[in-house]
């Protein structure tokens, strides 16, 4: 049987394989596995040749159950009905792990967004932020950046945002610039937050970092910020990769030399060392495996050969569920991305919280609240996969899961 690769039906196994453990009614199960709202829109807008074009917005709301629904925007020909809503169940879990008063929102156009000139871009997210409006709000859903959106496309949903209430509500929305309310710490919250919870995993077992290896696949955000912070604690980056190819350098990469040469050239390719493809970086005899680039790179075909021995998962939905089985076997931990990559959402909720407060934080506040979250977050995951006797998925599903549904059972008959 072909594995199964469609991350709604994914998102749904992982939940229906803690429900039976934590004895949740029929009712439960049912609210849980849909969205609580999902609104599709059709959105136009002008092309710069005077043609009107519709494409389609969508918005899922998974869960309001311990707070506003929050997640990403990303424009993307692949983007769909069962991406967005699997990928707000996520947000909702990963929200949970990380006990910040949240539950899970997605959404997106399907566009080729890249291919659109700026002035298209505007009108078509103008557009597409004049249907949300109604929708979102900073006490009922926040969105945020992800694929191919950034500040600008948040600057310009914030816009047409405070045009619909009549006045400016910089909390409807993060990763803003920081000139326009958002926060200090943001771009870097995703690869620190990773760090964070490797830092704390190798205390707990009594191990150092010095000297480890490191295998990063993707080295964008996320990939660039967990490679430096993870050399910067005495572990050796060995191998990156990004679209294009990786290389696998034995005496350690310098990650800063390999940034500046991503950021001129476009690629890791060039740097000093061996070309490797992105199959063979995920097989590397390496200490620690960091995915930070796409889901289901991590499958039934490969996991048996995969020998690191500890795998953070900056991407998400890097490993399948096929593939998780085989490396739970193998005694190979995974910190699973609602955990590891949740550093992102965290300091988003930072600058909800300082744009309601009107009160700035300060970097190292910023990161050492974090630091805090992570930590607390990664220990309590561990016990429950030890008391458990389970992967770190099951054990972090099991944790995010228990909370929203003990939320949901104090509001509702289910
Ligand atoms: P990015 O676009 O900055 O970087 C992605 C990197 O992956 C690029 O270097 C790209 O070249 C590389 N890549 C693309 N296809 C690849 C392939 N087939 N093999 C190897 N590398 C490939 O994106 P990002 O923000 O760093 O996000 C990376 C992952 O982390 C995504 O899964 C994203 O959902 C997840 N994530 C990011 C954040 C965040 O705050 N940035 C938060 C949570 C999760």
């Amino acid at each position: 049987m072909p594995e199964q690769t469609n991350p709604f039906e994914i998102a749904r196994q992982q939940l229906h394989a803690v429900a039976d453990k934590l004895k949740l009614s029929a009712a439960m199960k049912s609210f849980l596995a849909e969205p609580e709202a999902l609104h599709v829109f059709t959105v136009p807008f002008a092309r710069d040749d005077g043609r009107i074009e519709v494409v389609t917005g969508i918005r899922a709301q998974h869960s309001f159950a311990r707070g506003p629904a929050k997640g990403g925007i990303r424009f993307h020909p692949d983007v769909g009905i069962d991406e967005v809503k699997a990928l707000s169940m996520w947000m909702t879990w990963k929200c949970a792990v990380v006990d910040i008063p949240y539950g899970g929102g997605k959404g997106g156009l399907t566009v080729d967004y890249k291919a659109l000139s700026q002035g298209e871009k505007e009108r078509l997210t103008r557009a597409f932020a004049r249907r949300l409006t109604k929708v979102i709000g900073p006490d009922f859903d926040i969105p945020a950046p992800d694929v191919n959106t950034g500040p600008q496309e948040m600057m310009w949903i914030a816009d047409e945002y405070g045009h619909f209430v009549g006045h400016p509500e910089p909390a409807v929305i993060t990763g803003k610039p920081v000139d326009c309310g958002g926060s200090l710490g943001r771009g870097s919250a995703t690869g620190r937050g990773l760090v964070f919870c490797v830092e704390r995993y190798f205390e707990n077992h009594g191990i150092s970092l010095k000297g480890k290896t490191v295998a990063v696949q993707g080295f964008g955000n996320a990939g660039q910020y967990a490679a430096r912070l993870i050399a910067g604690l005495g572990a050796s980056v060995v191998a990156i990769s990004d679209s294009r190819g990786g290389i696998f350098n034995d005496k350690g990469i310098s990650v800063g030399a390999a940034i500046d040469h991503k950021t001129r050239t476009g690629q890791v390719a060039g740097l000093p060392g061996r070309a490797i493809s992105n199959a063979e970086l995920l097989e590397l005899d390496v200490d620690i495996l960091i995915p930070a680039a796409l889901e289901n790179q991590i499958t039934g075909s490969n996991a048996d050969k995969v020998k690191a021995r500890l795998i953070a998962e900056a991407a998400n939905g890097p490993t399948t569920p096929e593939a998780d089985q085989i490396l739970f076997a193998k005694g190979v931990t995974v910190i699973p991305d609602i955990l590891a990559n949740a550093g992102g959402v965290t300091v988003s909720y930072f600058e909800w919280v300082q744009n309601r407060q009107r009160y700035y934080w300060t970097e190292e506040d910023v990161n050492s609240r974090l630091r805090e979250i992570m930590r607390r977050s990664l220990d309590q995951v561990e016990r429950m996969a030890a008391e458990h006797k389970c992967p770190w998925r099951e054990a972090a599903y099991l944790l995010a899961v228990a909370r929203v549904a003990g939320a949901l059972r104090v509001t509702r008959d289910l």
